[in-house]
């Protein structure tokens, strides 16, 4: 780990940066997700690394969406794995959704090292993609699924997803919330709920909001009223402001 003392104004960042680094050295994390990780790093520097008013706003939609749904699963690859393995087990027990390894850069050995390491952090289950169940629209790998996961699910919650696969997925008849820094990105625009924020602080909001979710009368209502058209451009115009 870094030797930067906790009060350095950006510590956070660069422990965020450690956990990916780690990440690559246990196999659970492709070496391209290293540049993956420094886009978002660079949206984040922009963005004075805050949680905003439209992540929040997002947030709120995310959780009343996870709440309804009536086979949620959340959708792990490789950055998202080491960047918060706790905080994507507890959201998945929360909403009794069950945790699925989709990685765009295929490899077995990755697949095998993310549910090992998802496990290790607690997870009871972990779903692996299959030849048995397929996405439409989709030609790379993450078109593998798993039958009881993906494949039957209404909402999936994607962190740090490809446009590619967003765009299956929600051609398939799915709702998709993802979590990305970038709200100019395919995925950002083509999700249900986009999430403009870094996965690290808007997990931890996220389970918040669910377990106040639970007690709410109206997340439909709530649902109806969102418009993720809006959530971007205020991102957008947060991002062009500085
Ligand atoms: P798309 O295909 O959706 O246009 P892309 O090709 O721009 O995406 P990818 O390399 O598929 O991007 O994925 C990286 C995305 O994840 C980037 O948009 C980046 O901003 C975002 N990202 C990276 N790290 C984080 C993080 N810690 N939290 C949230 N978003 C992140």
């Amino acid at each position: 780990m870094t030797d930067v003392p906790a009060t350095h104004p950006r510590y956070a960042s660069l422990r965020t940066r450690d956990a990916i680094v780690a990440g690559v050295e246990r196999g659970v994390t492709s070496i391209h997700g290293l540049v993956a990780h420094g886009r978002g790093e660079a949206f984040d520097y922009l963005l004075g690394e805050r949680t905003r008013d439209f992540a929040r706003e997002a947030i709120d939609a995310a959780a009343a969406m996870l709440v309804t749904a009536r086979r949620p699963v959340v959708s792990v690859n490789g950055n998202a794995a080491a960047l918060a393995p706790g905080d994507l087990i507890a959201l998945a027990a929360a909403v009794g959704a069950p945790l699925e390894i989709n990685i765009f850069h295929a490899s077995k050995d990755r697949e095998r090292a993310i549910r090992s390491h998802l496990l290790e952090h607690g997870a009871p289950d972990v779903l692996m993609p299959t030849a048995h169940a397929v996405l439409d629209h989709l030609d790379s790998n993450r078109r593998f699924v798993h039958p009881n996961g993906i494949h039957a699910a209404d909402v999936i919650f994607v962190p740090l997803e490809d446009g590619d696969r967003c765009q299956a997925l929600v051609q398939s008849g799915k709702r998709v919330i993802t979590v990305d820094l970038n709200p100019m990105s395919r995925t950002a625009r083509t999700a249900t709920v986009t999430i403009v924020d870094n996965v690290t602080r808007a997990l931890p909001l996220l389970l918040e909001r669910v377990s106040a979710r639970r007690n709410d009368d109206a997340p439909q209502a709530l649902l109806d009223r969102y418009d993720n058209g809006q959530v971007l451009r205020a991102a957008e115009i947060a991002l062009r402001a500085g």
